[in-house]
């Protein structure tokens, strides 16, 4: 069943069905039957139609945002932001189609050979509900240009943005056969997969999710892009304003109700700072981040996605405690409601569960380091390689911090961003693959070798 249920008041708002065994079979055979000629489509078309999309996504940006608050109770001025990243990304694919598309010559010994860079056909995406619509722009946006069909299964408590993208997306001329939105459930999945028509396949979520669907792929020999979780860890190697910086290091961690897979969960402060920095913090993320309303714009700590969500985050939070570690501010839940005060944990050792998870809402851990080395080795004890961020005024020291870290991406004096230029993914368990930027169409594209 998906279901639109308001996280911040519990109220059910709509129940729809799942796609039945046969609805989803013939959605299949939509993308697989559509792939033809879509791919025959000049790039420059292609290009024009996703354009076209970047288009009405800024136009219905208000429209969006209502959406994703009300399913998942994101703050109604970041679900603007969000939707103005992806008009970012769409953008992003349509202007540069031709330059990222264009034949690759290269210099074989002898002879001449070039590269050309082709689709591979239909395409199933599986998404997440933290970037409703973010999320599904870095799958869609370089797959339409590069001349891929799409079968989009979105996560079960967001039918409304899946519907809305589905709508925005065939109103700027993308064929409804060219993408197609199922309300499939997830045990439908494997045999999407199963189907020699379904040649590829992207998912944006949990760990289990991720290891499903890699198997289920697996067996078929399905390329697959994995986009998982992560436990970033942010490192304050020295500050000329630690306030700022306590502000800035919390703001990022805050984004989104904690709920971002690149956001900051661990920060990593060395030994000079670390007593002033987490009381600054503690005292910081209790005044500042105050539960509301996330249709109210002056709201700074909206609910979480939903009450299961809330339960486990204040369960993995109260587990830390009962293991030894030190509540520094937070902790409780608020009802009515999925919320969960801002927290600040510390003390955590490698013995407690919360060493080594992914903890997917407002709760930030600091960690104590003795030197540079010592920052390094704890960012790097983790299952997590995503994102990472340094900080601090010595250009050249964090240039150094940053090349060590086991991560995908590691921004300096900021955290959890994303922009469509820059590509966007991890190693370790947070995935395989990348998103956003040049490599990002290059996931599910045929660069085809012909020796001439
Ligand atoms: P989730 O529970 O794994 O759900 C993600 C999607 O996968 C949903 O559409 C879900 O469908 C589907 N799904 C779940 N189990 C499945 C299975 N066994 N087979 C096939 N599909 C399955 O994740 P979430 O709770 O929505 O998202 C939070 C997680 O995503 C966090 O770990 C976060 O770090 C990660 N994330 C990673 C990135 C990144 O770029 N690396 C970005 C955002 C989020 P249903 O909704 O129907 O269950």
């Amino acid at each position: 069943m998906y279901t639109v249920t308001n996280p911040a008041t519990g109220e059910l708002v709509e129940e729809i069905e799942n796609a039945t065994d046969e609805e989803v079979r013939a959605a299949i055979d939509r993308v697989h039957s559509a792939y033809p000629a879509w791919r025959r489509r000049p790039v420059a078309e292609r290009a024009k139609i996703v354009s076209r999309a970047a288009e009405l996504f800024a136009e219905r940006s208000d429209e969006l945002a209502e959406i994703m608050t009300l399913e998942m109770g994101k703050r109604i001025n970041e679900g603007r932001g969000e939707v103005g990243i992806v008009v970012d990304i769409f953008n992003y694919y349509a202007d540069n189609a031709a330059t990222l598309l264009a034949d690759e010559p290269l210099k074989v010994t002898t002879g001449d050979a070039v590269i050309v860079k082709q689709p591979i056909g239909a395409l199933l995406g599986v998404m997440p509900w933290n970037f409703p619509c973010y999320q599904v722009a870095r799958f869609v946006a370089p797959n339409l240009v590069l001349g891929n069909t799409i079968l989009l299964k979105h996560a079960s408590i967001c039918p409304r943005s899946a519907q809305a993208i589905a709508d925005i997306l065939h109103e700027a001329g993308v064929p409804e056969d060219v993408y197609v939105n199922t309300f499939a459930s997830s045990r439908q999945i494997p045999a999407v997969l199963a189907d020699p028509r379904i040649v590829g396949v992207s998912l944006t979520g949990s760990e289990p999710a991720g290891i499903s669907v890699a198997t289920e792929a697996g067996k078929h020999l399905k390329k697959t892009v994995l986009e998982l979780g992560g436990s970033d860890p942010l490192i304050v190697l020295d500050s000329d304003d630690l306030d700022e910086t306590v502000k800035q290091t919390a703001t990022a961690r805050m984004r989104n109700c904690g709920q971002s897979c690149n956001a900051p969960k661990r920060m990593i402060v060395l030994s000079e700072l670390y007593d002033d920095f987490v009381d600054k913090l503690s005292k910081h993320v209790a005044d500042y981040f105050q539960p509301g309303d996330p249709a109210d714009p002056a709201t700074r700590l909206p609910p979480l996605a939903s009450t299961a969500a809330a339960d486990e985050v204040a369960g993995q939070v109260r587990k830390a405690v009962e293991q030894g570690a030190t509540l520094r501010a937070g902790g409780n839940r608020v009802e009515p409601g999925a919320y969960l005060e801002a927290t600040v944990l510390t003390d955590v050792t490698r013995e407690m569960d919360a060493y080594y998870e992914e903890i997917f809402g407002p709760v930030v851990v600091v960690f104590r380091a003795h030197d540079d080395e010592h920052a390094i080795e704890l960012a790097n004890d983790s299952p997590f390689g995503l994102g990472a961020s340094v900080w601090g005024t010595d250009a050249a020291r964090m240039r150094r911090v940053a090349e060590q870290i086991e991560a995908g991406m590691v921004y300096v004096n900021r955290a959890g961003g994303s922009s469509a230029d820059l590509p966007f993914g991890g190693i370790k368990r947070s995935g395989i693959g990348r998103e956003l930027g040049p490599a990002g169409i290059e996931e599910f594209m045929n660069k085809k070798a012909i020796r001439l």
